[in-house]
């Protein structure tokens, strides 16, 4: 738990503001029920056959002279990104807001290699200068109070000591801005692509997605092999889904599509790379756990999860996955290790799975989650006594016998 209380009461109330927010956009909604059916559709449709639509967005991407490249793994995907970089002839570029680079740990691998990345969003920048982890999808510091940032400002920036919002946000945007002006290449994790139309789209509500693909002169994007839908319409269904249950707006403040290359362009980017990662995802449809990947990261389930409240981002185990999606993703996509632990961050409220707008059965899986971890691995301790006591509980005589033995001890 949080021994702070002033996060715990920051945490607590970002929850019930966007969960009234996120009520009160889906109670306008006409259709809502059927839009989420159309959601849910949409996800398991690709889901169901995910080869088959990957392959048919890669023709569809490389017809557009987009250069499309796969990653297995996290490590490949790194390796893919400074290998392309490096064939650019450049050695710093921006990044956009996405769970996905986070997965991947590009901001460890771009240091490795002598690369400056800096992150757009004035959240993650912000989280990078505090030494902290993004700990929400959406917000990723929504956990620290206007104390701590100035806090960190003062120490960072000596800036003088002032707990005015405006004043805060406008400080940290100054460098970031500097450093678009100045940018050739921007790395791009993907919202969602549309596999017929070969369209990947980038959803924010501060535009700096659209900021760096107008201004980046090359393009690196990022794509988990799940986020993808069928066609324009699916997409379209999911683009209104993210934004009522991410922002509690009818729609995202920018949508910024990109489809092909402007080498003759004013704006634009002049060359497009595509990295398709998997990172174990294909490996969890196998297991059985394919519904969790119907996950949108629209941050929902967080804002009504009692633990999340209680621990923040950081009781993941610094984990790019928190929340109650968290707990159910983590062990499976990222540290097997975090298993146990991870399985114990449910008290069973149910209330992720009412406010998950693709109806994941959070508590579902991770109750799979525990049966599994139970069968692989051996009972411990407690588990043993648990056995012990109650096969003497049901036997009155044995127990009795067994207590007054233990006393003449
Ligand atoms: S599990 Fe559902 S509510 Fe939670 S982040 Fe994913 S899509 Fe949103």
């Amino acid at each position: 738990m949080i021994s702070d209380q002033r996060t715990r009461h920051t945490l607590h109330r970002l929850g019930n503001l966007t969960t009234a927010a996120r009520n009160d956009a889906w109670s306008r909604v006409k259709n809502a029920e059927a839009l989420k059916q159309q959601a849910i559709h949409a996800r398991d449709r690709v889901l169901a056959d995910l080869p088959a639509y990957l392959a048919r967005l890669e023709t569809a991407t490389r017809a557009h002279d987009v250069a499309v490249l796969h990653a297995g793994d996290a490590q490949e995907a790194n390796r893919l990104v400074i290998q392309t970089m490096r064939g650019l002839g450049v050695t710093d570029a921006l990044r956009n807001h996405h769970p996905l680079l986070d997965e991947i740990q590009l901001d460890r691998a771009a240091k490795a290699n002598a690369i400056q990345l800096t992150p757009l969003h004035p959240g993650d920048y912000l989280a990078q200068l505090a030494d902290e982890r993004p700990g929400h999808p959406i917000w990723p510091v929504g956990h620290l109070t206007v104390e701590a940032i100035s806090a960190t400002l003062q120490q960072k920036w000596r800036i003088p000591e002032t707990y005015n919002p405006d004043h805060l946000t406008s400080t940290v945007r100054m460098p970031l801005r500097r450093a678009l002006l100045r940018t050739h290449t921007a790395i791009l994790g993907v919202t969602f692509a549309a596999v017929e139309e070969g369209v990947f789209v980038l959803l924010d509500n501060d535009g700096h997605n659209a900021s760096l693909t107008s201004l980046a002169r090359h393009v690196i994007l990022l794509l988990s092999i799940e986020q993808i839908a069928a066609d324009i319409d699916d997409l379209d269904a999911l683009i209104q889904v993210f934004a009522l249950s991410a922002w509690g707006r009818p729609l995202p403040a920018y949508v910024t599509h990109l489809q092909r290359p402007a080498p003759r362009e004013i704006d634009g980017p002049r060359t497009i790379h595509l990295i398709l990662v998997d990172n174990r995802r294909t490996k969890i449809i196998e297991e059985g756990f394919g519904q969790a990947l119907r996950c949108i990261q629209c941050g929902a389930c967080h804002s009504v999860c009692p633990v999340y409240q209680q621990i923040g981002g950081r009781g993941y185990a610094n984990s790019p996955y928190t929340g109650p999606i968290g707990a159910v993703i983590n062990p499976l996509l990222l540290r097997p290790d975090l298993g146990e632990a991870q399985a114990a961050l449910c008290a069973g409220s149910g209330g992720c799975q009412d406010a998950c707008p693709v109806a994941i059965p959070i508590p579902d899986l991770i109750h799979a989650q525990r049966i599994r971890l139970a069968q692989t691995h051996p009972p411990n301790d407690d588990k043993r006594y648990f056995s012990v006591w109650r096969r003497l509980i049901s036997r009155p005589r044995f127990f009795r016998s067994y207590i007054r033995r233990s006393y003449r001890k």
